[in-house]
């Protein structure tokens, strides 16, 4: 049996002080949102978004199906594709920005299926007016072990 579970790496208060690292309650959110999340992913789902985050993109990659669903995120719901989005490809994705399945994505054109896609190379991002800026400067890392 393969153990399957997404860490999260903090830095420790040292490096903390060192580096000017500042963990902000919003990224707080973010993490923990993250870890939970990435925790129920299946397997198979785990693997195909590790394999997409690892080439960023540079094969089009495999679908990763979750269940729609609304994560909570600080005192906001957002859903697992916004979550992967703003965690692996823009650290300053709005709430309010609107994500696009691409057209080889299975979530493409199919609005409220039980199943929507969350590898956030399947998505482009559409930026209208009205974003806020909400830009955090730091990314938060996760490490995916992935014991063989
Ligand atoms: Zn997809």
């Amino acid at each position: 049996l393969r153990s399957c579970s997404a860490t999260l790496e903090k830095p420790s208060g040292h490096r903390e002080r060192r580096a000017g690292w500042r963990q902000t309650r919003r990224e707080e959110d973010l993490a923990s949102t993250a870890h939970a999340f990435l925790k129920r992913l299946k397997d198979r789902s785990l693997d195909a978004l590790v394999k997409a985050v690892e080439t960023k993109g540079g094969v089009p990659g495999e679908c990763v199906a979750v269940p729609r669903t609304e994560l909570r995120l600080g005192g906001h719901h957002v859903s697992p594709q916004y979550l992967l989005c703003r965690l692996f490809r823009w650290s300053d994705l709005p709430l309010s920005a609107r994500l696009k399945a691409l057209c080889h994505c299975q979530s493409f054109g199919s609005g409220d299926g039980a199943k929507v896609c969350c590898n956030p190379y399947h998505y482009s991002r559409l930026c209208g007016p009205g974003e806020e800026d909400t830009k955090t400067g730091g990314g938060i890392h996760l490490d995916f072990h992935l014991g063989h």
